[in-house]
């Protein structure tokens, strides 16, 4: 039997058939072009020993491939409409389990863990509904440490970000939560015409590994990812304009002093390191007033 992976009279005639349409809430984007779906599981480095979590299988083509690739999938699904359909799509295949659940508020670990005894390594591999990329990667990484690698699809605006160097206009505060957990890089590009419906972002594939060991030691990891979050408040300000939000300027003044960076520096022209230096110090000489 052929595989039912994404092509566009696949999505098409599910949706028809199913009397449904993509529904922009769930931010469903299909993808149709079965070369990247294929060249996404070949990129994951999927194997039998691997215990996949897909978040969004939509119509189930990426979900497919995966299942044929890998140890074991979990699958979550936010919309009700889309189960029967995945279901009856997948029912070849019992090496999955769907969970009709937003993934936000779902207990990971204790999903993977009801499967991880039988699989070597957990992956990550989705192409995200777009509206909640953000949360849903900061979330995972805050949730879980069960998942080594992240195969993500997204818009191509939010990849650069998440993959970017400093000084350049896509660094920001989020490239630096991503740099603190692991290594991201953009791995395939994806025109928006590769979708159904077609949305108004073109799209990349990142892979994120992530540290085996812990590479980053701020004395207070809180403290540093409040740092960083604030120094990028607004881009074209200043770190003391902005760190003036909750530190008082003069403590700012003398801490740039003492810390050698120069008076009109900015979050942009700071690296990782640089970021710990600071907050180490907000640390260990700011007094609440
Ligand atoms: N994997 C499919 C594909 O590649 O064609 C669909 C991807 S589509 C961009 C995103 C999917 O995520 C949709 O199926 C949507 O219903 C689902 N989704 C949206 N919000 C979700 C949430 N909070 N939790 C779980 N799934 C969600």
């Amino acid at each position: 039997m052929q595989n039912k992976v994404g092509n566009e009279t696949f999505i098409n005639n599910t949706l028809k058939d199913n009397n449904i349409k993509a529904k922009k809430k769930f931010g469903q984007n299909f993808l149709k072009d079965s070369k990247v779906l294929s060249s996404i599981v070949e990129k994951s480095e999927v194997d039998k020993e691997t215990l996949v979590i897909e978040i969004g299988p939509g119509l189930g083509s990426l979900t497919e491939l995966l299942c044929e690739k890998a140890g074991f999938v979990i699958a979550y699904e936010i919309d009700n409409d889309l189960i029967p359909i995945l279901n009856d799509n997948l029912s070849k295949h019992n090496n999955i389990e769907i969970i009709n659940k937003d993934i936000l508020e779902v207990d990971i670990n204790e999903d993977i863990n009801k499967y991880i005894k039988d699989y070597k390594k957990v992956y990550l591999v989705a192409n995200l509904p777009y509206y909640i990329t953000t949360p849903i990667i900061l979330g995972l990484l805050s949730k879980t440490s069960l998942i080594k690698r992240y195969v993500m699809m997204m818009q191509k605006e939010v990849a650069d970000r998440l993959t970017s160097k400093p000084k350049t206009k896509d660094y920001a505060a989020i490239t630096i939560a991503i740099q603190f957990r692991g290594i991201a890089k953009t791995i395939i590009n994806v025109p928006r015409s590769s979708f159904i419906p077609e949305p108004n972002v073109d799209s990349s594939v990142i892979k994120l590994d992530l540290y085996d060991e812990k590479k980053y030691f701020p004395k207070n990891d809180e403290l540093f990812f409040e740092i960083t979050r604030l120094a990028f408040n607004q881009r074209r300000k200043t770190l003391i304009n902005n760190l003036q939000n909750k530190y008082n300027k003069a403590f700012i003044q003398k801490m740039l002093e003492n810390l050698n960076y120069k008076p009109a520096i900015r979050a942009e022209e700071l690296d990782i390191n640089d970021f710990i230096s600071i907050s180490d110090y907000i640390n260990e000489n700011y007094k609440e007033e």
